[in-house]
């Protein structure tokens, strides 16, 4: 890796793997990790499943699996100005979203509401979970057996509660310290996509349109320039034009006041970045303000549209339905579910057969979910 900091995460300085293994012959430990990811089948799942929009909404939305994708573009840009790690910043990238239930943040509040006595769900916790545990591949260790830094970059939250199940990892929750730079930068390049893509999808579906989202100046802006240069531009191309300046003004902003952060701060080694008492890749103090405006809008406009509610509402529904069925009568799962959720009940009681039942939800693309629904309920569906 060419030009890494002194405080970037280096491979061969990692805090290592659960289970030990051999270095790779060909590439390093996060290129390894990075690997393993795209190879899992909680990876391929992304595919089918969505934040705000259903899929079966149309082909041209973002899934969750093309969200990843460009939280990766967006934090490799951004690491390689920082000379921070790029295959790390990656691997994070593609596996953040990856313990996500169906039917995006209505599918995670509800599942969360079904398991408040059983101990909640987070999906963080869960992404951790899935690459820990729930991947079931290799013969010599659970899970994929990731690299601590990975790990902690993928748990970007985590209750106390949680925190102190899970070892060191978990340590900084309590303490309150940071993770390492490529962890903080991916959690931001996570925003500056999901904001933007999100005004892209939402113009798309017709939920919103450019006249609103002349209020928002991170919008106007950029829509000004683009006016200026091309007054003749269609506006599908306009739309393009201003979201593309959009990234770029937010990543060069992140970019250049992480730079003067990390100057100021003194850090020299990942150590010292994760004792600093605050992150050190972040926006100016301006971008702040102007991305919360947007955030505003989005929320107002577009997250509280009523046929995005209908749809959170029809996902809750479903969810909180096959939690209800499932945890009543474990019998009615899929037989390898079964087996583990007798198992998990044996070790844990009725929140092991809670977990089980979870973990099952959790796992369900959109459209399994809505199969597996009817095929409970529907009389005229074959089971
Ligand atoms: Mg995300």
């Amino acid at each position: 890796m060419l030009n890494l900091a002194p405080y970037a995460a280096n491979p061969e300085h990692s805090l290592g793997r659960k289970v030990p293994e051999a270095p790779p012959e060909h590439r390093s430990e996060y290129q390894r990790d990075r690997d393993r990811i795209v190879h899992c089948t909680g990876f391929r799942r992304l595919e089918y499943k969505t934040q705000v929009f259903v899929n079966h909404e149309g082909d041209l939305f973002r899934t969750r699996l093309t969200h990843s994708i460009e939280v990766a573009q967006i934090g490799r840009a951004i690491a390689r100005a920082l000379n921070l790690n790029e295959d790390l910043t990656e691997a994070i990238a593609l596996a953040h979203d990856i313990g996500h239930t169906p039917f995006g943040h209505a599918g995670q509040d509800a599942l969360n509401s079904c398991m408040s006595e059983y101990g909640g769900f987070e999906h963080n916790f869960q992404s951790l979970r899935v690459l820990d545990i729930l991947e079931e591949k290799y013969a010599e260790f659970e899970g994929l057996n990731l690299t601590y830094e990975t790990r902690e970059g993928i748990l970007k939250h985590c209750s106390r509660q949680n925190a102190k199940t899970i070892g060191i990892l978990g340590e900084r929750f309590i303490k309150q310290q940071q993770p390492g730079l490529e962890a903080q930068l991916a959690n931001l390049a996570d925003e500056i996509a999901y904001n933007n893509h999100d005004i892209d999808d939402g113009l798309r579906a017709g939920f919103i349109d450019t006249t609103q989202l002349l209020q928002v100046n991170l919008y106007r802006m950029q829509h000004d320039k683009v006016m200026k240069l091309y007054p003749e531009l269609s506006e599908r191309r306009q739309i393009h034009e201003v979201i593309r300046r959009m990234i770029n003004h937010l990543v060069s902003d992140l970019i250049e006041t992480s730079q003067k952060n990390l100057a100021n701060s003194g850090v020299k080694t990942i150590k010292e970045v994760r004792h600093s008492p605050i992150p050190l890749i972040g926006f100016s103090s301006e971008m702040q303000k102007l991305s919360l405006e947007l955030k505003q809008f989005l929320r107002n406009n577009l997250y509280s549209h009523y046929r995005v509610y209908r749809m959170s509402n029809k996902a809750k529904n479903i969810v909180t339905r096959l939690f209800e069925t499932f945890i009543s009568d474990p019998g009615l799962l899929p037989v390898e579910h079964f087996q583990k959720s007798k198992k998990m009940e044996s070790e844990n009681g009725i929140k092991g057969r809670a977990r089980a039942v979870a973990d099952y939800i959790a796992g369900m693309t959109d459209r399994y979910a809505i199969a597996e629904h009817s095929r409970l309920f529907d009389p005229g569906q074959l089971t």
